[in-house]
């Protein structure tokens, strides 16, 4: 009798917790995705250092997810590991401090928003561009999220990564992190990070974050789901929005898909939005705007799955 291969997703589906042809569209803030073939929550480094290492063995390709707020999960969804970070999460500690600064200790999968209230309630300054950023740490540092008045390059001291050819986990100092726009350049999984952030009047801080909360919730459609800005500001001293909006797309929509009455950098989904509507749109918005700026737009937001 000839015996049929066991494929090496069961195999991985045995040896760990891993949950089995997951729904993706619970795992974003879009509401949108395919299924998973294995879907795990790791919930320390071990755990994650474990089931990642099997994965790689047995040649199953592996997508990491922390919050999935900036991810657009194709409608086939993702075939192989899906690992999402959010549960990869410890005490928040301080490590260091001395007359100006103090550094923190923050595992990959804790909310940038519970960062922010640490912050806060230690008097810290350095977080408040990151005041209604949703997501987790690691998330935060792979896109280097920001805003205007600031971004994740500027506070990181140094982060832990495994690595997936040696699968352990080393230390990286920031000077040897190759922040960019929205991206840093990294291939391994980001389990922990060391902040730098400056000792400061709380009175002060807060307020910041106050202004810069309130000014996202009037300036963005923050009760729908999304994945954030979709395109990033090209380097022409326009935003993607003003392009978006000038090229008169505001309200445009393929079925439930739609340009933010808001803001016009914003693809909603209003409703049951698929991922193929998702794409369709992104390319009418990018064709109107070359139309009319001969600029090209790139997504901001990640576009993963089969
Ligand atoms: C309403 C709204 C407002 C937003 N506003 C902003 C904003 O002002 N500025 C901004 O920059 N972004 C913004 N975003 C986008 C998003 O919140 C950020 O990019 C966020 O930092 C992503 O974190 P996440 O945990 O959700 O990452 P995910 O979306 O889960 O993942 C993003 C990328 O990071 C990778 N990744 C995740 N965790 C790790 C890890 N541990 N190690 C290595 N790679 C990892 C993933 O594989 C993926 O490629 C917004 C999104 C929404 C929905």
């Amino acid at each position: 009798m000839i015996q049929e291969a066991i494929r090496p997703e069961t195999i991985l589906a045995r040896e760990f917790n891993t949950l089995v042809d997951e729904p993706m569209e619970e795992y974003t803030s879009f509401k949108i995705g395919g299924r998973a073939d294995l879907l795990a929550l790791p919930k320390n480094k071990i755990e994650l250092t474990n089931l990642i290492q099997r994965a790689w063995e047995l040649d199953i390709p592996v997508t990491l997810v922390g919050k999935g707020t900036n991810l657009l999960i194709s409608d086939r969804g993702i075939r192989g590991l899906v690992v999402v970070t959010k549960l990869l999460k410890s005490k928040l500690e301080i490590i260091g401090t001395d007359a100006d600064t103090t550094t923190i200790i923050v595992d990959a999968g804790e909310r940038l928003s519970k960062v922010c209230q640490f912050a806060i309630n230690n008097s810290l300054s350095g977080l408040e561009f990151a005041a209604g950023i949703p997501g987790t740490i690691g998330g935060a540092i792979k896109m280097n999220a920001g805003t205007q008045s600031g971004d994740m390059s500027a506070i990181i001291q140094s982060i832990e990564v495994l690595d997936e050819n040696t699968f352990e986990i080393n230390k990286i100092e920031k000077t040897l992190l190759d922040f960019s726009y929205r991206h840093l350049n990294l291939s391994g999984i980001i389990v922990s990070a060391a902040i730098t952030l400056k000792k400061e009047d709380q009175k002060k801080i807060e307020e910041i974050f106050k202004y810069n909360l309130a000014k996202r919730n009037a300036n963005q459609p923050v009760s729908f789901a999304s994945a954030g800005c979709f395109f990033k500001n090209p380097d022409i001293g326009k935003s993607a929005g003003e392009l978006i909006e000038k090229s008169g797309l505001k309200g445009v929509s393929v079925n439930d898909a739609l340009v933010s009455h808001k803001h016009a950098n914003f693809i909603v989904n209003t409703g049951n939005a698929s991922c193929e509507d998702v794409l369709q749109l992104k390319q009418q918005i990018q064709e109107k705007v070359f139309a009319k700026f001969n600029v090209f737009l790139e997504t901001e937001v990640r576009i993963e799955g089969e």
